[in-house]
């Protein structure tokens, strides 16, 4: 299997080679050239068997120039250690006749960024060695807040690899900016900086693209990657959850194999939800995507009308992580129901950096019509639903989980297609506890992350997963705040080339 770019379909690259390098060099993303289609007796064998046989059995499919001991040793070294809780990975919890929750958070840092990035170093280290490259990497993050603390564990003590985080000092909640610099690791460090998301990202970038500092590390015997999510290896990794999920209705006696399902996401960079559309070009029977929004619902726009606008406000919510204006991983889906058509995405993407918007053709919208439903849901709204699903199904859903979960319901009450739904929960409760507990009717106000840890198990009846009490106490390895104009002085600190 070969990959190519979104921008130039001429481009042939193993998936070493696309998961070494991330981004193309025309600014496209990669992707397969074809995708290996799984039949009937598949499912059927796979429901058989367990998270990592399936994963294996999966990945396998794409990362053809992997060998078969490689695929083992990622898929066991990031699933098979006892760092998901169990076995089951990522457990399907049914909670009325059409609902099934897909909770894919409980990995080391409770959000789903851990499926993908506790794999991708495995990845990483193995396509360094694959393409003959014997530098150490160093992976530099700016983070909103989740992806950092994930990506933190995930390359944590991995040989070859250093890992650096980049966060906003003032614009991270205190249990994140707590998970960052408590990190533990020999080959780890995170900063705040004083400024916002964007002043880190783009030091990072601007650090990325100069030549004379890549010549700098290269003498050294670093060079640079990331662990963004439109990286091929983040993404492939999501694909396996979802025919995980089949799997498990199959194999529980929900659904006959060959039945079709909805699967419904929270959606902000557009990765989760493009990895379920993947896995239905594989075979996955599904009849209908919802595409859920919060109140910065620009793909509810451009998936009704056609037409991406990104010129809008900006809202900060309390489903932070879906906060977004452009979801990169659009470009994915635009390349595919463009029938691979690499000038015609390069034009709409150019659009996109010049005025901000974009309008797709009618022949693309309606193929995305067909297959996707979108919808939105405000701070206030969330909130209602976290308490509605609370008292009505006994669940007890993140911020992000309920925004999808509201949308659901709008889908069904416009549609009234009862199809059974994989609806993907993609934080754990106690990560937004705060949010959560006023949502319950519990005032948090006054009292301390800790305490409001407390309090939600006591009014959920859930457990408070391990890595977030764990935090209390810990000793804080990285308190520094630094002007982003310092970044690299930073890097060369921790890299220790700074003599
Ligand atoms: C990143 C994130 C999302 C959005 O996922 P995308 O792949 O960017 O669409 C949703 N919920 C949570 C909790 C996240 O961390």
């Amino acid at each position: 299997m070969k990959y190519k770019s979104t921008r130039n379909k001429e481009l042939k690259l193993t998936s070493a080679e696309a998961i070494k390098k991330g981004l193309s060099d025309d600014g496209g993303l990669f992707v397969p050239e074809q995708f290996p289609r799984l039949k009937k007796a598949d499912f059927a064998a796979l429901a058989e068997k367990t998270y990592i046989e399936r994963a294996k059995f999966i990945l396998k499919k794409f990362l053809t120039d992997f060998t078969d001991k490689e695929i083992s040793a990622c898929v066991e070294g990031a699933y098979g250690t006892g760092s998901f809780g169990s076995d089951k990975v990522a457990p399907l919890i049914k909670i009325n006749d059409s609902e099934y929750i897909l909770e894919l958070w409980h990995g080391p840092t409770c959000a789903f960024k851990d499926m993908a990035l506790q794999i991708l170093p495995y990845f990483m280290t193995t396509s360094m060695k694959k393409t003959g490259e014997n530098k150490t990497v160093v992976v530099l993050v700016a983070t909103s807040g989740d992806t950092g603390k994930a990506a933190l564990e995930g390359f944590k003590n991995v040989d070859g690899t250093n890992i650096i985080v980049f966060y906003p000092s003032d614009g991270v909640s205190d249990m994140q900016k707590l998970q960052m610099i408590t990190q533990e690791g020999n080959n780890v460090a995170a900063y705040g900086i004083r400024g916002n998301f964007d002043d880190a990202q783009n030091g990072v970038k601007k650090i990325f693209t100069d030549d004379k500092i890549i010549k700098e590390l290269d003498e050294e015997g670093f060079v640079f990657s990331s662990a963004n999510s439109i990286n091929w290896g983040r993404l492939v990794p999501q694909i396996v959850y979802y025919i995980s999920a089949y799997c498990d209705m199959i194999s529980g006696g929900e659904i006959e194999n060959g039945e079709k399902i909805n699967i419904c996401v929270p959606t902000g960079n557009f990765g989760n939800i493009l990895a379920a559309y993947y896995a239905k070009k594989m075979g996955l029977p599904v009849n209908m995507f919802i595409c859920a929004s919060n109140k910065n619902d620009v793909l509810t726009d451009f998936i009704r009308s056609g037409e991406y606008d990104r010129n809008r406000e900006f809202y900060q919510s309390i489903s932070p992580s879906m906060d977004i204006l452009i979801s990169s991983n659009l470009e994915r889906l635009l390349f595919d129901v463009s029938g691979k058509d690499d000038k015609k995405i390069s034009e709409l993407m150019q659009k996109l950096a010049k005025d901000g918007k974009y309008a797709v053709t009618k022949t693309m919208h309606n193929r995305i019509g067909k297959q996707f439903w979108a919808g939105c849901c405000d701070d206030y709204f969330t909130k209602v639903r976290i308490w509605k699903t609370f008292a009505e199904d006994g669940y007890t859903p993140d911020t992000h989980t309920a925004v999808a979960i509201d949308v659901y319901k709008q889908y069904v009450e416009q549609t009234g297609d009862m199809t059974k739904t994989v609806i993907a929960s993609t934080a754990s409760p106690f990560k937004f506890g705060g949010s959560v507990l006023s949502a319950l009717g519990v005032e948090p106000y006054g009292k301390n992350d800790f305490e409001q840890l407390d309090l939600l198990k006591e009014k959920s009846d859930m457990d408070i997963p391990k890595s977030l009490r764990g935090l209390k106490g810990k000793k804080i390895r990285f308190g520094e705040v630094i002007e982003s104009a310092d970044m690299y002085g930073a890097i060369k600190k921790s890299l220790n080339i700074d003599k």
